[in-house]
């Protein structure tokens, strides 16, 4: 009997690599998906709370009053925010919107693990480059691997899974020597976390280039991962092209009103980045103390080279104590492994377990 047949690009996708919290049960660590460990504050709850009664009613289509917060926030004109299901939907679409058969896109590798799906999915070519020694994106050589195919630049700054970032003005000088037809995406999912720049840095790059998008998500530094709202700042032509392809209801009316109020609590965020700083802090010293290697973070989480110990038994080892983080091999880089800062007591549970398997 044969089954359906699917179409062609299908097996090239790769399968996103969910994290094992889904599958332990008890008192887990939950280090492994780089989310911040608050719950939302109560003015965000509130927010939740009043759109309860209206779930009989479709969202708003055009985002209007969240992509307003976020153009307050930004300085820039509402017809420029484009709004998504997570970044992430903002990002997959962008592909559809840019990509087709015959174009080529560039990213450095190891990167964010959803890049693969815009080649995979659009039959696009994606060409990778090599982060440098120290975890870092080679702007020089992605800028030559531009061709006249060139698409689509995606820079992940700072970048997933390695924590490191670039100084922004090394993307400024990279993004004006590139083509402007091509588009060029900054993935800031982490830049609120970003000691090397303040997040209003980037957003002067905008009035620059016009083919330059600026990803952001309120999944992170925001605590909203679980109703799922990102966006992107970038032309207007980014906007009306990423919204052309989606449906119009992707972004939940939980979701709209619980990120509009989110923004507005900048206190909240400042908050929370000085604690993940510290956390940044505490983690390295004991790491090092154990002679465990990371990379420079600038993100809430560490990328730890494990050197001569066995990243599967570790791994494994720290998800039988409860600890939950993610494996180097799964992210492109065998013999490292990704840990998300938690809190005080979720950080020392870590390393505890660690140091049973040390
Ligand atoms: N970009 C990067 C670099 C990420 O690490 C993530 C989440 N892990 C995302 C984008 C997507 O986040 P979301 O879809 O939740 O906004």
């Amino acid at each position: 009997m044969s089954g359906i047949e699917f179409n062609g690009r299908l097996n090239d996708i790769p399968i996103y690599p969910a994290a094992e919290t889904y599958e332990h049960a008890g008192d887990l660590v939950k280090l492994a998906s780089n989310e911040t460990p608050w719950g939302p504050p109560p003015a965000v709850m509130g927010a939740i709370q009043a759109q309860l009664e209206t779930l009989n009613r479709y969202p708003d289509p055009d985002k209007s009053a969240l992509r307003r917060a976020i153009a307050d926030r930004s300085s820039i004109s509402p017809t420029r925010v484009a709004v998504g299901n997570g970044s992430c939907e903002i990002l997959m679409a962008a592909g559809e919107a840019l990509l087709e058969p015959g174009a080529e896109l560039i990213y450095a590798w190891p990167s964010f693990s959803m890049y693969p799906h815009l080649a995979a999915q659009s039959g696009a070519t994606a060409v990778t480059v090599p982060l440098t020694d120290d975890g870092r994106h080679d702007l020089e050589e992605m800028a030559r691997e531009v061709t006249a195919a060139t698409r689509l630049v995606l820079v992940c700054n700072p970048n997933n899974p390695t924590a490191t970032a670039l100084p922004v003005q090394e993307i400024d000088a990279f993004v004006a020597d590139l083509p402007r037809h091509l588009a060029v995406i900054v993935d800031e999912a982490y830049v609120e976390f970003n000691l090397l720049q303040d997040p209003d840095d980037s957003l002067d790059l905008l009035g620059r280039h016009p083919n330059l998008i600026l990803l952001r998500t309120f999944s992170k530094v925001y605590g909203l991962c679980g109703l799922r709202a990102g966006y992107a700042l970038g032309p207007e032509s980014f906007r009306l092209a990423v919204d052309r392809v989606r449906q119009p209801f992707s972004v939940n009316a939980l979701a709209q009103a619980a990120a509009a109020e989110a923004m507005r609590h900048q206190d909240e965020v400042e908050r929370r980045v000085e604690a993940t700083v510290e956390e940044r802090v505490h983690i390295e010293m004991e790491l090092a103390d154990r002679g465990l290697g990371s990379t420079e973070s600038q993100a809430n989480f560490a990328w730890v080279d494990l050197g001569d110990l066995d990243e599967e038994k570790i791994v494994k080892g720290l998800a039988e104590r409860g600890v939950i983080v993610r494996a180097g091999m799964a992210l492109g880089q065998e013999g490292w492994m990704r840990v998300t800062y938690g809190t005080r007591p979720q950080n020392d549970r870590f390393l505890a377990a660690l140091d049973s398997l040390l």
